[in-house]
C-alpha cells in the first residue's frame, strides 16, 4: 500500500484526545473548565461537577501530571488490546482533573506514587484487521523515549 493512501489513526475517543498532526504521536488531552468556579475536569461535560453550573468552557490539558494512584490489572476488560498484566494509573494534572490510562514503559517495581509522569500516544489495532486508533497513556516523564516529540 502506498504510503499516501495509508489512513492516519483516529483518535480513540476525540472528545478527550486531540491528535496534533498526522502520522505524529502528539496530542492533547481535552477538558471543560467551569467559568463559575474554574474547576477543570477531563472530557466533555455538559455541567460542572462542583457547582452545577452550565457555563462551562473547553480546555486543553497538561501532557503532564503526576501519578496519584495506580493497580496492576491481572484480569483485563473483555477485548483489551494489550499485554497482560499491565499498570492502571490514575494520574491527577495540574489543572486538577485525574485521568484513568494504562502506565506504559515502567517496571511494576520503579512504580511509585507522586512520580512524574507525560501522556505517550499509542497506535492501538482493534481486533484482528479493524481500524487503527490512537490512544493515551502514561509513561516515565524522566525517561525520554522515542517518539516524543515537543509537547
Ligand atoms: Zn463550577
Amino acid at each position: 500500500m502506498p504510503e499516501s493512501s495509508r489512513n492516519s489513526p483516529k483518535s480513540v475517543d476525540p472528545g478527550r484526545l486531540r491528535l496534533d498532526g498526522d502520522q505524529t504521536l502528539a496530542g492533547t488531552l481535552l477538558g471543560m473548565r467551569c467559568l463559575d468556579c474554574g474547576i477543570s475536569v477531563f472530557g466533555q461535560a455538559v455541567f460542572c461537577q462542583a457547582c452545577s453550573s452550565a457555563r462551562l468552557e473547553p480546555v486543553d490539558l497538561s501532557p503532564a501530571g503526576t501519578l496519584f494512584s495506580y493497580t496492576i490489572v491481572r484480569v483485563p476488560p473483555e477485548g483489551w488490546p494489550g499485554p497482560v498484566p499491565y499498570v492502571l494509573g490514575e494520574v491527577e494534572l495540574p489543572e486538577g482533573p485525574h485521568v484513568l490510562a494504562e502506565v506504559i514503559e515502567v517496571t511494576h517495581e520503579a512504580l511509585k506514587v507522586g512520580m512524574p509522569v507525560r501522556l505517550a500516544l499509542q497506535e492501538v489495532q482493534s481486533g484482528e484487521s479493524g481500524p487503527a486508533f490512537m490512544v493515551y497513556k502514561w509513561a516515565p516523564a524522566t525517561k525520554s523515549a522515542p517518539g516524543n516529540g515537543e509537547v
